[in-house]
């Protein structure tokens, strides 16, 4: 068994509940990084979400690259999420366990990189419980520190999906084969859920998106990819924060 937090960027959409939906019926549950502004624009489906026991969280207002803007403008795209967010779980009667940030694209701000940090760190935002993580298996893209030290919350595997587009050439089996590379041969069992036992450490930070773009091309994308981790043997651990 490979244990792992389930991470799904880009929420919500008009396809939010069937993934609600299937994760449910999977016992799973996870992080779901939202966009403000589709927050906005989605409302009934952000509360959908947060009724069955998504956990939803800041990934922006509108997804811009961070290294884009000014120290002043990264804030206020955080600010403003957390605005929503904050007026969303109230709305839904839910209470919001601990903040968490995914900065869109793992840009981590360029020359802001630091002051964002900081930024994260003296505002409430924490990070996942990463102790049973290597900080060998976080994909390296842009990360000049160890992971583990920061305050924004980074993946160790992307499906990356958003590549089905159309004359792409990349299909969701394309997106299975990279997990199969990346974590072996099968050796699943054939449990009713995927959900791991509780207190099992996760090892890995799964990403995923929630794109209408990527339904368009290929239906039920989500649960077919999913799928193919569970029967290799993935499991998806309850999201806990590490402890400061
Ligand atoms: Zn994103």
């Amino acid at each position: 068994m490979i244990t792992a937090y389930l991470t799904i960027d880009d929420v919500p959409s008009k396809i939010t509940p069937s993934i609600v939906d299937y994760l449910s019926q999977k016992q799973i549950e996870p992080i779901m990084f939202c966009w403000g502004k589709r927050v906005q624009n989605n409302k009934k489906n952000a509360i959908y979400a947060l009724q069955h026991k998504m956990l939803l969280q800041n990934h922006s207002f509108t997804h811009p690259r961070f290294s884009d803007l000014s120290l002043d403008q990264s804030i206020e795209e955080i600010e403003k999420t957390e605005t929503v967010l904050e007026s969303l779980y109230k709305e839904a009667g839910v209470t919001r366990p601990f903040k968490l940030f995914r900065f869109p694209f793992g840009d981590k701000g360029g020359q802001n990189e630091d002051a964002l940090q900081d930024y994260l760190k003296n505002h409430g935002f924490t990070q996942l419980d990463h102790s049973g993580i290597l900080p060998s298996e976080y994909e390296k893209i842009d990360i000049p520190k160890n992971q583990a030290d920061c305050f924004d919350v980074k993946w160790t595997f992307d499906y990356a999906e958003y590549q089905v587009r159309p004359n792409a050439g990349f299909s969701v089996e394309d997106s299975i084969s990279r997990a199969n590379v990346r974590f072996g041969t099968p050796y699943g069992d054939h449990p009713k859920n995927g959900a791991a036992p509780a207190k099992v450490k996760a090892e890995q930070i799964i990403l995923i998106h929630d794109h209408e773009e990527t339904e368009a091309m290929h239906k039920n994308y989500f649960e077919d990819l999913i799928n193919a981790l569970l029967l290799r043997g993935m499991r998806f651990v309850k999201p806990i924060r590490r402890l400061d």
